[in-house]
């Protein structure tokens, strides 16, 4: 027995009303995206179900890249037939035959979308479990919890059968709800900030400052490698890689020294917010956590935000770094982030830098530079990269 479709169940799209249909097709594209390497594939959306006919595609490398497409509550191998009740149970019974073993338990959940159907629900479940019962040694009814739950979905056009859940990535389709620029740097925090954003629907560009000769091409091969990884769950990804060794050397020459982070914070924002805008994103993303360092107090957030009005989400400001690292290692990002390199904050970090800055005192102290200048001087030095996923199957065959 093959199951020749896969029935994807969407999440909270179903409550998004008038833009539902946009949902839909977002994540039909996703979903398209990431599998373009079956071009057999056929592709239905309906209002709160899409369908893939395999067309006799393997199904395992498919089941595997689904689960990390957001928007996907959960997901299902099928098996198509007429909706006509002699050959759903018999699809019934060539479904379940192909996955019990014996003693398992079972029962069948029959939702009737098209309701001229002759049988109603419970008739349908009864004829169809009893087919099955009948036709089938060592296998009992558990309508609480059952190992084997055979789902038939009777509509107009068709009906599917199911017998095995997917669990889905959650969330909403990356893109539904609109663009962010991600710092990232090549540390362990930042990547999971991008994931999370990722999954409430936010396409991402990414934003790495390196300082060059202070950061080496291995940091800026590092944060290459990270966004890498983040396309699996949202396709490609542009890479901004902005030159930050002048501003860098210029702050610290003119900043007190405790004041000299803060300062860093401050211009990263101010020349993201421009990249932002020139790319037309909504909002800037960081990977801070409430007092895990000098730099992510309260003061300091508030001498450092005071560069932009533009939101800033920091998806993991309440979390503990084990929770972060926990979150890491899920998504692929952990054991890229522990590779030694050098960021380009660390290399100048001061000995004590403040953890309670004034925002009068830091505005002084820039006021003596004219790090406008120096900021659209880095603006026209950026290099932009465009990451895929193509990119990483041909790397990691490589290895
Ligand atoms: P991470 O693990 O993400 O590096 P962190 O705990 O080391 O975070 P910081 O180094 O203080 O924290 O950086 C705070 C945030 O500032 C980062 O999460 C990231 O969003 C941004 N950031 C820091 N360094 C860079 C960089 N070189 N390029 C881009 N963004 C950066
Ligand atoms: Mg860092």
């Amino acid at each position: 027995m093959k199951f020749d479709h896969i029935l994807i169940r969407f999440g909270e799209i179903s409550t998004k009303g008038r833009n539902r249909r946009k949902f839909i097709d977002r994540l039909k594209n996703n979903v398209r995206d990431v599998l373009t390497d079956f071009p057999n594939l056929e592709y239905q959306g309906t209002r709160d179900r899409l369908y893939i006919h395999l067309h006799n595609e393997d199904h395992e490398v498919i089941v595997e890249r689904l689960k990390n497409i957001f928007g996907i509550q959960s997901f299902s191998l099928a098996i198509k037939c007429k909706s006509d009740i002699s050959e759903i149970k018999e699809m019934a019974l060539k479904a379940v035959n192909s996955v019990f073993q014996p003693y398992d338990t079972f029962k069948v959940t029959t939702k009737r979308a098209d309701k001229q159907f002759p049988l109603d629900t419970n008739e349908l479940n009864y004829q169809i479990g009893s087919h099955v019962l009948i036709n089938t040694e060592d296998l009992t009814v558990d309508v609480k919890n059952p190992k084997i739950n055979l789902r038939v979905e009777v509509r107009k056009e068709a009906t599917y059968l199911t017998c095995y859940d997917f669990k889905g990535a959650g969330g909403l389709p990356v893109g539904s709800g609109g663009k962010a620029m991600l710092l990232l740097s090549g540390g362990i925090d930042s990547p999971v900030a991008g994931f999370l954003t990722l999954k409430r629907g936010v396409e991402l560009e990414v934003i790495h400052f390196f300082s060059p000769p202070y950061t080496s091409e291995r940091a800026k091969q590092k944060v290459i490698d990270l966004a890498r990884e983040l396309t699996a769950f949202g396709g490609k990804i542009k890479l901004h890689i902005v030159p930050f060794t002048a501003i860098q050397e210029k702050i610290q020459e003119q900043v007190p020294e405790n004041y000299t982070m803060t300062s860093t914070r401050r211009m990263m924002l101010k020349i993201a917010d421009k990249l932002r805008e020139k790319q037309q994103a909504l909002a800037l993303i960081t990977g801070e956590s409430l007092g895990q360092v000098a730099s992510q107090t309260l003061e300091s957030m508030v001498a450092i935000n005071d560069v932009t009005s533009t939101p800033i989400i920091r998806p993991l400001i309440t979390m503990d770094k084990l929770e972060i690292i926990e979150i890491s290692k899920s998504i692929g990002t952990h054991d890229i982030s522990i590779r030694p390199y050098e960021d380009c904050c660390t290399i100048f970090t001061p000995a004590n830098p403040k953890t309670k800055p004034k925002l009068e005192k830091v505005s002084r102290f820039e006021s003596f530079v004219d790090f406008d200048e120096l900021v659209s001087q880095s603006l026209n030095k950026v290099e932009t990269i465009v990451i895929t996923k193509e990119q990483k199957e041909k790397f990691d065959n490589l290895l």
